[in-house]
């Protein structure tokens, strides 16, 4: 691609170099089998290495660059989710990323030239970590390189390119290239988190279930303002600023703001991504005299993918690796980092011999889960906001019409669902439940917070297995133990009935099992029937709860439907349901909307006019 603008520093701002050194296998020519090798020091594998080191595993990560990021200053993720900022505080990064970046909870809709709506996200406030906060990725991951190199037990190799894996009965043969020729060695067990073009996929013909690529390309413009702006997201769809496309305009860190732009099905995306092209799009956006700084541009588009399954022999792979989606819900990166989170623990109580390797399996359970369901909810807001059907177009139309007057409607508006911690409400390894007026704190779901002491609550919970008395003082385990007694915010979060409660966490933070009363001894089994978890055959739920429980998938079946069904039938149904709304709506509202469509046929003419440009076209089927 000629023309780009990808350098690797900014006005206060250099990508990190670290050094390359001679692996012990070219050096001193000996040959090794380490516990595990990460391949790839992205989010995913970072994450991976540190839950690992952290717990005493030697682990030794490859990685084919020598910085972070991607091409340069490109930020790809800028969106850090609450559940990602507690998993990453037990290596000391969360703190860091969180006063570097930019925490927000307002912003804006736009259409066409019209402001939809406003809205605040009021984020509850006795949590240890906000909703999100936004900073470049190269900066996380440059926390995360730090945070490791603290490790002994971690060997973080520079400039080594993988370029060939087998995976045999009790052990995996890796060959690698570095800048002093090539070597060979082997480990227990691998995790390939080499990203959306695994190596590691490739060598081992490791299947997907579902790949497809989408036809919409867009254009990424991080930019640095010389103004100070209120830190407001704001989302415009089919705007005329971009001839009739959506663009994403979001703070991160350094003032800089990403601005992304949805290019057109007819232009091509490498001309639309020269630095002249992009000065052009955003005095459009900003104004003929606002003053900024071109910090990186470039073209992208995405992949919906996912593996059939994410353990092969001894290779288990995470992150891009497993599955990829459009980044609208900021989903990406932080499952990379939730599934680096619940294979740690497993991994290296198997090693430690203190849990059967079937153990393993429920990784491939609870996270390919959450793969499915990312993969599933990114696609829908991609399909929202371009749609690639009549119907879908039909029904995201109709949705916004509603939004633009009745607040009820603004939740249906789909620019992205961001990311919280997957439910693993069929995990195998969840303990039966008993009756508690608290289905957020269910065996499965990541422990609710709130403050405790002086602290919170969640950031006492990560690492090992720990056992919480509500209400009342109970036995210590061998695991950590906390009483808590007289906190109404947690009493209420966990359900806490008048007999008290005993809550048993994982080591990743979400619940195990939970009993009415003080229970020690249901505690000290629900514990040891992970350490004896033995079930090779477990089946996968095929379910995505997140899905099929939330209403955006009345926007598939509605749409799917208007696609599918011949006129004069759709109508008839569209009449069933408007008597059925009317039913259950008061009159003045049905009388507005119905108004409204009125108003809206008798403008139908120019509007379809001026949205010529989205001619919607289908995801085509992967090469
Ligand atoms: C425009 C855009 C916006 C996004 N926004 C967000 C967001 O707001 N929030 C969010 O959470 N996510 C976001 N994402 C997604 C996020 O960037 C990715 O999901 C995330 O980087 C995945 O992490 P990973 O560790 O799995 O892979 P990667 O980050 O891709 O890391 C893979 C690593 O493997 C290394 N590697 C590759 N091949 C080899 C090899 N053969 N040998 C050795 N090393 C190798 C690479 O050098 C790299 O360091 C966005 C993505 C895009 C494109």
């Amino acid at each position: 691609m000629s023309n780009v603008h990808q350098p690797e520093s900014m006005p206060g701002y250099s990508l990190p170099k670290y050094a390359y050194r001679t692996p012990p296998e070219i050096s001193q020519r000996r040959t090794n089998t380490y516990p595990v090798i990460v391949v790839g020091a992205g989010l995913g594998g970072l994450t991976a290495a540190l839950e690992l080191a952290s717990r005493g595993v030697q682990v030794v990560v490859l990685d084919q660059d020598d910085t972070v990021g991607a091409a340069g200053l490109s930020s790809r993720g800028i969106c850090y989710a609450k559940r990602s900022l507690e998993i990453l505080e037990r290596f000391g990064a969360s703190r860091r990323i969180h006063a570097k970046g930019v925490t927000w909870n307002e912003g804006d809709v736009f259409r066409g030239r019209e402001r939809l709506y406003h809205f605040n996200l009021q984020p509850e406030t006795d949590q240890r970590f906000p909703a999100f906060v936004n900073l470049q990725q190269f900066y996380v991951e440059q926390y995360l390189v730090e945070a490791l190199q603290r490790y002994p037990e971690a060997d973080l190799r520079w400039k080594n390119r993988v370029t060939d894996v087998s995976s045999e009965k009790d052990s995996v043969t890796v060959t690698v290239k570095t800048p002093d020729g090539s070597y060979t060695t082997r480990c227990k067990y691998l995790i390939a988190a080499d990203g959306a073009h695994s190596v590691v996929r490739r060598k081992l013909k490791a299947k997907d279930a579902v790949s497809a690529l989408f036809e919409t390309a867009w254009c990424i413009s991080d930019v640095k303002l010389t103004s100070s702006e209120p830190g407001l997201r704001k989302v415009y769809l089919d705007s005329p600023l971009n001839d009739g496309g959506a663009i994403w305009y979001h703070q991160m860190a350094d003032n800089v703001w990403r601005t992304d732009w949805q290019i057109s099905h007819y232009a091509d995306p490498d001309a639309e991504a020269t630095p002249a092209r992009a000065r052009q799009r955003l005095r459009k956006l900003l104004g003929p005299k606002a003053k900024f700084e071109l910090i990186w541009v470039g073209p992208w588009r995405f992949r919906r993918r996912y593996l059939e399954k994410l353990i092969h022999g001894r290779v288990l792979f995470l992150g891009d690796a497993a599955g990829q989606h459009s980044p609208f819900g900021a989903l990406g990166g932080n499952r990379a980092i939730q599934d680096a989170n619940n294979l740690g623990w497993k991994l290296a109580l198997v090693l430690a011999g203190k849990a059967h390797a079937d153990l393993l399996q429920s990784y491939e359970i609870e996270r390919h889960q959450a793969t499915r369901e990312a993969v599933d909810v990114a696609s829908r807001s991609a399909n929202f906001i371009c749609p690639e059907s009549t119907g879908q177009q039909v029904f995201r139309d109709a949705m916004l019409d509603l939004a633009r007057r009745h607040p009820w409607a603004r939740p249906l508006v789909n620019v992205g669902r961001l990311s919280v911690a997957c439910r693993y409400l069929d995990s195998p390894l969840n303990v039966a439940d008993q009756e508690f007026n608290a289905p957020l704190a269910a065996p499965g779901m990541a422990a609710p917070d709130g403050r405790l002491d002086r602290g919170f609550l969640v950031e006492k919970l990560q690492g090992g297995f720990s056992v919480v008395y509500f209400g009342n003082r109970g036995p210590k385990l061998g695991v950590q133990t906390l009483n808590v007694k007289d906190n109404k915010p947690l009493f209420k979060r966990y359900g806490v009935p008048k007999e008290g409660a005993t809550y048993v966490f994982r080591p990743d933070g979400h619940v195990l099992a939970r009993c009415r009363g003080v229970a020690g001894e249901f505690a000290r089994a629900a514990i040891e029937g992970v350490f004896n978890f033995k079930n090779g055959n477990v089946k996968r739920a095929n379910q995505s709860p997140r899905s099929t429980e939330n209403r955006d998938g009345l926007y598939d079946r509605f749409s799917a439907y208007f696609d599918g069904v011949p006129g004069k039938a759709r109508e008839r149904a569209l009449a069933r349901l408007m008597v059925a709304l009317a039913h259950h709506l008061p009159a003045s509202e049905v009388e507005e909307i119905i108004q409204a469509a009125q108003a809206d046929a008798a403008r139908r003419p120019a509007a379809s006019r001026r949205r010529t440009r989205s001619t919607p076209r289908r995801a085509s089927k992967a090469q």
